[in-house]
């Protein structure tokens, strides 16, 4: 039973899966905490937001209906850089988003019901926050909806970071030159 749970929740979610899963704890708390879901260490955060990486297609119509609820937490820059290149689902197709304000929605879940001999088993889930009966569901994930954002090219965010790298190796490079002149 517990396999086809997995198997139905998981297949709802394909579209916007990425390859490499995360574990329910682990992606409950980079959720919650806005940490990288690849490695765990802070997502990446500009003025223009925190970074998200999508394997959705910014094309469909669907993705922008349902106010992009995603389940996959956000990302850093590193990670973002290395997924695209070498998840195939991503290279295919993905979407970067600056995301500025968002809610936690919901979660993903099995929902339990009133049986005859206690709770029954009913199957997966997307239980929102505001629904009533919350209690009969057991969560596996955080469901965050993307209020705020803006789609970026991630590849000239990824340049830009390694130019801004580059110039800050050179200053430092310059100040310890400075430090070691003589006289
Ligand atoms: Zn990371």
């Amino acid at each position: 039973m517990d396999r086809q749970v997995k198997g139905a929740a998981h297949a709802h979610l394909e579209g916007s899966q990425l390859e490499h899963g995360v574990g329910p704890l682990r992606q409950r708390l980079a959720m919650a905490n806005l940490r990288c879901q690849v490695c765990g260490g802070p997502a990446h955060r500009t003025l223009g937001g925190v970074l998200w990486l999508l394997g959705d297609d910014p094309d469909d119509p669907e993705v922008w209906t349902r106010g992009w609820h995603t389940v996959h937490p956000p990302v850093c820059l590193p990670c973002a850089t290395l997924s695209v290149r070498v998840c195939p689902h991503l290279r295919k197709r993905s979407v970067a988003l600056r995301v500025k304000t968002g809610t936690m929605a919901g979660v993903l879940g099995v929902r339990y019901g009133p049986g005859p001999d206690g709770p029954e088993l009913l199957g997966p889930i997307e239980h929102s926050f505001r629904e009533p009966g919350i209690a009969w569901t057991v969560a596996r994930q955080l469901i965050a909806r993307l209020d705020e954002f803006t789609v970026i090219d991630l590849d000239a965010e990824i340049e830009a970071a390694a130019r801004d790298e580059i110039a800050v190796q050179e200053a430092l490079a310059q100040a310890r030159a400075f430090a070691n002149a003589p006289g």
